[in-house]
């Protein structure tokens, strides 16, 4: 029996603490009512277990909220929030010094919202906030529109919009996780785009705005370093999207990668699963200056990913990569000597 993948699902503020408020909205309502509609969605799956920090009206604590998630030991925590301050648009956060997993849990999560919502992308952010901080697994923050603007407003004041971010946020973790449908269930209610007889109208019932999913055609997607990350990894056989978004999928195949070169370079004998854990851990080999060949090219890869630029994807441990190793072990308070050992390792792609 696998384990079941525990969703931690954070509606922000409550209680005494509304939140945001304006346009006759108030943020605390919003989260809430999102949360709950992405708890229902995510009913239609299996193998997992969802959790909500508050499921009616009250306050908790930021601390609360981060230690329920904590002593459950959730596999994810995402945090819901309306935005305030006169701006338009969706953003999403992780903490300032993400781990790989975060930071690919919110390339895809970030892209599956935009798909539904069709507003203004304001991008992928970090922030020390002290639930992303606080939290012991990859944890995301999303702010999904302006309450404070009229149009954002509007279209949050439309509970099928509202259904639809819950989806959006549905979607993402489906893919993070690779959900599967419960076979039993068809739930209407929660798949408004199942086929009906309707041979006059081909279009999806009111999905919101404008921007439709792609459809793969002309314009490449995503950020063209991570398709050349995409390519690299399917030289070695694998076949995962190029598309631009360094997810979980793209994470799992490049530890795959690194353990193919291990056992090529060092006959290491690794099982070649993806998985990070303690054999690989002990197989690692030391990267320094000067190091050349595709066990670089992988170290740049996760440099890249979490947001720290090794240069050209060139497999060349050159002036770049060393300056982004070093920020990286500052960040993480490592010991900065430039030389990627097993400390640094772990840290990267932990
Ligand atoms: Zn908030």
């Amino acid at each position: 029996m696998a384990k079941k993948i525990k969703i931690f699902i954070d509606p922000g503020h409550g209680g005494s603490d509304p939140g945001a408020v304006a346009n006759g909205l108030r943020e605390k309502d919003l989260t809430l009512a999102i949360a709950k509609a992405l708890k229902k969605y995510l009913e239609q799956f299996e193998g997992i277990e969802v959790r909500l920090s508050r499921e009616d009206d009250r306050f908790l604590s930021l601390a609360e909220r981060t230690r329920l998630a904590n002593e459950w030991g959730a596999d994810i925590f995402i945090s819901i929030h309306i935005n305030a301050g006169g701006g338009t648009g969706f953003e999403t956060f992780v903490f300032t010094n993400a781990s790989s997993k975060s930071v690919a849990y919110q390339n895809v999560i970030h892209e599956e919202i935009m798909k539904v919502m069709g507003v203004t992308d304001r991008g992928k952010k970090r922030a020390n906030f002290a639930v992303l901080r606080t939290s012991r697994m990859p944890a995301i923050l999303t702010e999904n529109l302006f309450i404070d603007r009229a149009s954002d407003a509007a279209k949050l004041k439309d509970p099928t919009f509202i259904s639809y971010v819950a989806k959006g946020h549905g979607e993402g973790i489906v893919k993070v996780f690779g959900l599967k449908r419960k076979s039993n269930t068809s739930s209407p209610a929660n798949k408004p785009t199942v086929s009906r007889p309707n041979p006059s109208n081909q279009s999806k019932p009111s999905q919101p705005a404008a921007s439709k999913p792609s459809t793969g055609n002309s314009k490449p997607s995503g950020d063209p370093y991570v398709r050349n990350i995409q390519q690299f990894v399917n030289s070695y056989g694998f076949s995962i999207a190029v598309d631009g978004i360094a997810g979980p999928k793209t994470m799992r195949a490049l530890i795959m990668v690194l353990q193919t070169e291990l056992n090529k370079q060092f006959a290491r004998g690794l099982t070649v699963d993806g998985i990070f854990g303690p054999r690989t851990r002990a197989a690692l080999a030391n990267l320094r200056a000067e190091t050349r060949g595709n066990l670089t090219r992988v170290l740049q890869a996760f440099l890249y990913i979490i947001g720290f630029n090794p240069g050209p994807f060139d497999g060349v441990f050159g002036d770049m990569t060393t300056t982004a190793v070093r920020s990286f072990q500052r960040a993480r308070r490592l010991s900065v000597d430039g030389i990627v050992g097993p400390q640094t390792w772990s840290a990267l792609l932990g």
